[in-house]
Parts: C-alpha cells; structure tokens; sequence
C-alpha cells in the first residue's frame, strides 16, 4: 500500500509503498476514505514540539474509512463500518483521567500519527475501543477535519463555558478557527474573527461572524477592546504574538482558550493583570470520543459547515506549504 513517511524531522515526506499493516487483537484494519491535514502533522513532521516523534513514522490523524478486517476480540459485525481515527489512539481506560470522563489527559495515551503510524496511508490500524463510527449523513471528507479541527474547537468552546450572549474572539481562522466560531456561535456567543489574511476573515463572515479584524494591518487587541473587549479568547494561531493579544483583548472575568501550539510557544502573562482582572488561562488539548461523537451529532443535523479542499496522497508536500502559506479555505483534506 502507499503511505507518505516523515523519513528524517524537516525534510519532505517520502510517499513510498509499505507493508499493509495487520489488526492485532483489539485492533481494526480500516481502508481510508479520507485523511485530513492538522497543522500538528506539519509540527510533527518538522519536529517542533519538546516531545519528539521517531522517525521513520506516518503522519495523519484526521483518518476516516471503512473497517475492512479485525483482530481477535473485535465484533465482527465492524467489518464494512465507518469509523474515525483521532489523535487519541488510545488509552488506558482505568486510570483517574480515563474514569473521570478526561481520557485525553491519560499519562498512557498513544498518539495518532505522531507515536503511532498514522492516516496518511491507505490503510492503517487503530484500537477498535478508540475508533469512533461516523453516522450516515456525514461524508468522509467532512468527518476528516471534524475528527481533529472540530472535536478540539468544540472542546475548546465546552471548557470555556461560552454562555449565551457573551462575546468570543477566536484567533486564527484555518482548520480548527473556521470551527471554533462555529461552536462559539451554536453555544449563543457573538463572535469576532481575527486572522493575518484577508480570505480568512472573509470566510468567517460567511459563516456568521459578527465582527472581523486583520491583526496584519490593525491591532487587534483595540479594535476588540473598542468593542468592550470580550468575554472568552480562543487561541488557534500556531503565533505566539497572537497568545499575547488574545489575553490582551479580554475583558475582566475572561478566558483563554490556549489551543494552537506554536513551536517553543511561551506566553508570557502580566500577573498584575490577570490576578486584577480576575482572568483564567485554560490549556486544552482535544476532546474525548464523546465529544467527537456530539461533533458528529451536530453535523449530521445541519448544524456545522466543513470548509475543506481534497488533495491526493502524492500531494502532501505541497499541500504542507499551502497551509503554512495560509492561504488554504479552511482544511486540505487527502482523498484516497
Ligand atoms: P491552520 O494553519 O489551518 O490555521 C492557522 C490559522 O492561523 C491560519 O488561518 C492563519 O492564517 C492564522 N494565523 C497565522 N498567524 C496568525 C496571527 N498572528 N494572528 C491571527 N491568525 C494567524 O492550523 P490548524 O490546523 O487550525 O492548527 C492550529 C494550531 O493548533 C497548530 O499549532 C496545531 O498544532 C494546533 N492544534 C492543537 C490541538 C489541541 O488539541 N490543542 C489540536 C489540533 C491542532
Ligand atoms: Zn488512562
Ligand atoms: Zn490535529
């Protein structure tokens, strides 16, 4: 089967043929329909972050196909099912995150495509426990960047409490931005739009933002306090300026959202401010499969829009520096 590999952290991904891979017990071969591109794959691939992958990997944790074989202890009744693979591969299930409904701060977590072969494959293997179904009225290529860019946005806005009425700023509006104001807006918040790139802010308009501000040519910590500042920051920008700004915009009582991961990202906060302020600073990282299952929920009703352009498999170089050239509306999704 064809694969790309991160064969060596910065250098281009490698699209070559590699063994099919064979469900072990628990696990489930899936075919993939769909295998969407997050920015953390680029991360991932360049090594950015202070834990490291090991080449040679696959990277991908978007995947979405059809469950085509499964290993001992599987129903068997999966076989034909589709199914998503995220970013938490898996977990142990028994320890006090796993049992309190926070399995994605497991200290036994696997990551998709970063710890683990991931989805830019034609096929791949994940634990059947941890591959969630994809309802009927949702493609593939909208699940893919539901199965990262949505589930971590709508956790985002979930551990933020976004109450109706309030006002939320979401920084950086690509793959997981143009979802987060989504989410923003169905939880009742009024929503301003902050991006580098004019397209952006167009596109967060057409999908009901209430106000947009180019943080290139204004600053966006006065245009948002202009309008009285808001209640919740939600920072998806992999810019550690932008971490900066969403605190700065803030009104007292807010929150940040800390979502992006810039490479060796510090965000240095004024104590005096945030004590005053009475502001709280929340790190969030993905979502649980119910969240992405209540993602998938959303969707099926009409709730949501995917924004995404489909790419091939021998593309993905490319397609890497479309999305850090910023100019891809909004997700690259790989079709298989
Ligand atoms: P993306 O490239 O699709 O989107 C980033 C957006 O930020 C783009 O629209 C870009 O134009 C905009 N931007 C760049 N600089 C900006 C600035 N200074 N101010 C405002 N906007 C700016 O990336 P993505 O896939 O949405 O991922 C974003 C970040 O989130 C990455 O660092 C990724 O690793 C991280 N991430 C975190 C989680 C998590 O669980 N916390 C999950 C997935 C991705
Ligand atoms: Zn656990
Ligand atoms: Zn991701």
């Amino acid at each position: 089967m064809r694969a790309a590999v991160v064969t060596k952290l910065g250098a281009p991904l490698e699209v070559r043929d590699v063994p099919t891979p064979e469900p072990a017990a628990g696990q489930v071969l899936v075919r993939l329909e769909a295998s969407g591109i997050c920015h953390t794959d680029i991360h991932a691939a360049n090594g950015d972050w202070p834990v490291k992958p090991t080449p040679p990997f696959v990277p991908g944790h978007e995947g979405v196909g059809v469950v085509e074989a499964v290993g001992e202890g599987v129903d068997p009744a999966r076989v034909g099912t589709r199914v998503a693979i995220p970013w938490l591969g898996h977990a142990c299930g028994e320890c006090s995150y796993c049992v309190s409904g926070w399995e994605t701060l497991c200290e036994q977590q696997r990551n998709t495509g970063y710890s683990t072969d991931g989805c830019y494959a034609e096929r791949t293997v994940a634990d059947a426990r941890y591959a969630v179904p994809v309802p009927d009225g949702v493609s593939s290529t909208d699940a893919a960047p539901l199965t990262c860019a949505g589930v971590t946005t709508y956790k985002a806005v979930k551990v933020a409490g976004v109450r109706p009425a309030e006002r939320v700023a979401v920084f950086g509006i690509g793959g997981l931005g143009h979802l987060a104001l989504q989410y923003a807006r169905i939880a009742g918040g009024f929503t301003t739009a902050v991006d580098v790139e004019d397209d952006k802010l167009a596109l967060a308009r057409d999908l009901g933002a209430d106000h947009t501000v180019n943080a290139r040519t204004t600053d966006p910590v006065a245009a948002v306090q202009a309008l009285r500042g808001v209640d919740v920051a939600i920072a998806t920008a992999a810019s550690p300026r932008s971490f900066e700004q969403a605190f700065a915009c803030l009104r007292r009582g807010g929150r940040l959202v800390c979502v992006g991961l810039p490479a060796g990202g510090v965000l240095p906060i004024p104590v005096f401010d945030l004590v005053l302020k009475g502001i709280t600073v929340i790190g969030s990282i993905v979502g649980t499969r119910q969240d992405l299952a209540e993602v998938f929920a959303l969707h099926a009703a009409g709730r949501t829009r995917v924004i995404a352009r489909t790419r091939k498999l021998d593309e993905v170089n490319e397609s890497f520096a479309e999305v850090l050239s910023g100019r891809v509306p909004a997700r690259l999704v790989i079709e298989f």
